[in-house]
């Protein structure tokens, strides 16, 4: 309770000790002082109110403790209780009263019951003090934090300038590469396989970026389905196996002997494990050792990452699952990405009900990731069923509509669909993708959303009311993949969804399955 200590200073030992007994007796801490200086220096630290009596004023010190008081923080003003006689020579000025700030005289003599209810008004005032200097360590915490994410935040969009502009510059180069006449056939084949590597990359970054803004959002469903972990950590390894071989990394995989069977989200588990491992090829040089391992321990399945890399400092561990946290340094590592990978980690795993933990014994000594995701009981997961997969359709050739204002990608994406041998029709508008739609009845029509004359929800409504499209599996194609906008298009009367830039092989998949109506 020192916070409400009374420091008590009367230099006479009759008044002193009548005090000290008098608030003792109401349980009120005091503290008696001989000497300006001495109440000075306190009053820095917690001080609940003072008590003084007039004659402390022929202490030499007095304007120490006035100078004390004036430097108070903006919160405080601690209340000074001033028992003073009238005939007092000289009488206590005006300047001294007003240096005491917040002050209240009492004239001598004053009864007990004066004295006492006077401090205990100065503690509750003193008390309201305290609620504001509590709410202003609020402030400036919440303050400090906002300043902080404000920063992430500026970073995280140069970075993501930087991000987007890196596969640009290859693209442009392939597409002047393509213009000139004399192409050989490896120089074709490398051109082709710079776009899709560039735009494949562009996809990925785009692709964490929508599903980070589902996840604040709570709006990232997880489609849960039978799934083994030989199956999840294969993908994840097999996407990551580019840049660990790229890099000549070895990469020990261990296994329980018997493989699991669970609940999960074949692709969201290992898109979570992609993650791990590349950061493992991403901060480790060249030549390093990576090891995946995963061990059944109390129905608990524990997946571990290590590798023997650039490591991480123990104050930074706690901050790398934050939103656009780069380690300071790392931004300048040609590696480093967005930022965002590991905060995406930590919540499709939190959907999954899983944790993860970061361990690293600092700098140049490697890290370790370590994932725990609870999978129920043995026997529950012995009963869950299997999905049946339905077997893929065979290829078949489709009437396809394209409809998009933007002319290079409805013709890129009717190129495609040419030389794949179905049957295309092109239109660059809401409203003449309407009319051909109705000489030229697709099997299938890809449908913009943002076309300017007629948005593509107008066209499927339009289509929709007209009894001969009802078979007609319409896909809207948008540049935003959020939860609303499915739904949106579903309420349209779309069947289908597909985020730009649209991946050919879900477009192969779409195209050779038997049509069905479903916006998933
Ligand atoms: P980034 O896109 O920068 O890789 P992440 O969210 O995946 O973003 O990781 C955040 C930061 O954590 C990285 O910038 C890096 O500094 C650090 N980090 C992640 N994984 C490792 C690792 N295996 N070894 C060392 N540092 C790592």
């Amino acid at each position: 309770m020192d916070d409400y200590r009374v420091l008590l200073w009367a230099p006479t030992r009759r008044d002193r000790e009548a005090t000290l007994e008098l608030l003792g007796r109401a349980g009120i801490e005091v503290n008696p002082y001989e000497g300006a200086r001495l109440l000075a220096a306190e009053i820095e630290t917690s001080v609940g109110a003072i008590l003084m009596t007039d004659a402390a004023f022929i202490d030499p010190h007095i304007d120490q403790l006035l100078a004390a008081l004036s430097r108070q923080p903006p919160w405080s003003d601690v209340p000074v209780v001033l028992l003073c006689h009238s005939s007092t020579s000289p009488p206590i000025s005006n300047r001294v009263l007003d240096s005491l700030r917040n002050v209240t005289l009492l004239e001598r003599p004053s009864s007990s019951r004066t004295v006492l209810s006077s401090i205990q008004a100065a503690l509750r005032a003193r008390a309201r003090q305290y609620q504001l200097r509590d709410q202003f360590e609020a402030l400036r915490t919440t303050g400090a934090a906002l300043r902080e994410a404000d920063q992430r935040k500026d970073i995280f969009l140069a970075t993501l300038a930087h991000e987007l502009r890196n596969p640009l510059a290859p693209i442009r180069t392939a597409a002047q590469v393509l213009a000139s006449p004399k192409l050989a056939p490896q120089q074709l084949q490398w051109v082709q396989n710079v776009i899709q590597r560039q735009v494949g990359q562009m996809a990925l970054l785009l692709d964490d970026l929508l599903d980070i803004a589902r996840i604040t959002q709570g709006k990232l469903e997880l489609k849960k389905t039978r799934v083994t972990l030989t199956e999840v950590v294969d993908s994840a390894v097999e996407a990551a196996r580019p840049l660990i071989d790229g890099k000549h990394h070895e990469l020990t995989i261990t296994l329980p002997r018997e493989d699991l069977v669970f609940e999960a989200d074949p692709l969201r588990l290992s898109q979570i494990l992609c993650n791990l491992l590349t950061n493992a090829a991403k901060y480790t040089d060249p030549a390093g050792h990576i090891e995946l391992s995963g061990t059944l321990q109390n129905e608990t399945l524990c997946l571990s990452v290590k590798d023997d890399g650039i490591g991480i400092e123990p104050h930074a561990l706690a901050r790398i699952f934050q939103m656009f946290s780069q380690i300071d340094g790392a931004s300048t590592r040609s590696e480093s990405g967005l930022g965002i990978g590991l905060a995406l980690v930590k919540g499709l795993l939190e959907l999954h009900g899983g944790t993860i933990e970061a361990h690293s014994r600092g700098t140049g000594h490697g890290s370790e990731f370590c994932v725990r995701l609870p999978l129920g009981t043995r026997d529950s997961r012995e009963h869950q069923k299997r999905d049946v997969d339905a077997p893929p359709a065979g290829p078949h050739a489709r009437r396809v509509m394209i409809a998009d204002d933007n002319k290079d990608a409805a013709d890129a994406l009717g190129m495609l669909l040419d030389l794949a041998a179905h049957e295309i029709r092109v239109a660059y508008s809401g409203r003449s993708a309407l009319t051909l739609a109705r000489t030229f009845r697709p099997d299938v029509a890809f449908i913009d959303i943002g076309m300017p004359d007629l948005s593509g929800y107008e066209v499927a409504r339009e289509l929709r009311r007209e009894p001969w499209a009802a078979g007609i599996c319409l896909v809207a194609l948008t540049g935003w993949g959020q939860d609303d906008d499915r739904q949106r298009a579903k309420d349209a009367g779309f069947d289908q969804h597909m985020t730009k830039p649209v991946d050919p092989d879900a477009l192969e998949r779409l195209l050779a399955e038997p049509l069905r109506r479903k916006v998933n």
